[in-house]
């Protein structure tokens, strides 16, 4: 993958991103494209840079620190795969944001390295909307039950939710899991009684129609650089 390449994948999903909002009644300054890097090597990630990105979402945290420090300095990195608890370390000090937290302990756990590093991590709570079983993630109610307690947590902010939709060729099929996490959200706002400002959803072959749900954040791997060299554990 070229710069020439990876600009002009760039340009259709810019396409798809303002098709979508024009749909929608949206503007597409709301909406944010973070650039899903994982198993991308450096030289990729660098190309993409020189095409114009700058946000980048890893999956894994081992693989991220690998490979950070070769890519150019000045891009921010998000966490969207499963955390445990003996990486929280590491998380804290890469990523500006961790998009999958999926349990209170967790949440402490992030929340405790935070305070070491004199930081303030914001973070999205990761939900399995559509309950598969190979998938991570807070089921609904048990978001619901702990969210308070992980809203109290001093250097943590939530600023959302995250989901990762199943996967099916005809992704008009994953919408009513894109309106619940939207709903879901709702339903969190009046626990808190505060406006969280994010619903990252919406990948390669579904972002349009997140959008139409209300994303505000959207993770485009393949779109941008093509299949990926090797099949991923969490995502097929
Ligand atoms: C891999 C991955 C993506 C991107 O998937 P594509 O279909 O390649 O766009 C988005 N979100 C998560 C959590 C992922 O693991």
């Amino acid at each position: 993958m070229t710069t020439a390449d990876i600009a002009a994948n760039l340009e259709k999903i810019q396409q798809g991103v303002a098709r979508a909002c024009q749909r929608a009644g949206r503007d597409s300054r709301e909406i944010t494209l973070e650039a899903v890097s994982k198993k991308q090597p450096p030289a990729v990630i660098a190309a993409a840079a020189q095409a114009g990105l700058s946000l980048f979402s890893e999956n894994r945290v081992q693989e991220a620190k690998a490979k950070i420090g070769q890519c150019p300095g000045h891009l921010r990195w998000r966490l969207i795969g499963h955390l445990q608890s003996n990486k929280c370390r590491d998380a804290v000090h890469f990523f500006e944001m961790i998009e999958s937290v999926d349990s209170l302990d967790l949440a402490r756990e992030i929340d405790k390295w935070a305070l070491k590093a004199a930081k303030t991590i914001p973070i999205l709570l990761e939900v399995n909307v559509a309950g598969e079983a190979s998938k991570f993630g807070y089921k609904p109610e048990a978001l619901l039950a702990e969210l308070a307690a992980i809203n109290d947590l001093k250097k943590i902010e939530i600023h959302g939710l995250m989901t990762v939709a199943p996967w099916t060729p005809e992704p008009e099929k994953v919408r009513p899991v894109f309106r619940r996490l939207r709903e879901l959200k709702t339903q969190c706002e009046q626990i808190l009684g505060a406006p969280l400002p994010h619903l990252s959803m919406g990948m390669s072959g579904d972002y349009e129609i997140a959008i139409e749900e209300g994303a505000t954040l959207i993770r485009v791997g393949t779109a941008l650089f093509g299949p990926r060299a090797t099949v991923d554990a969490e995502t097929p």
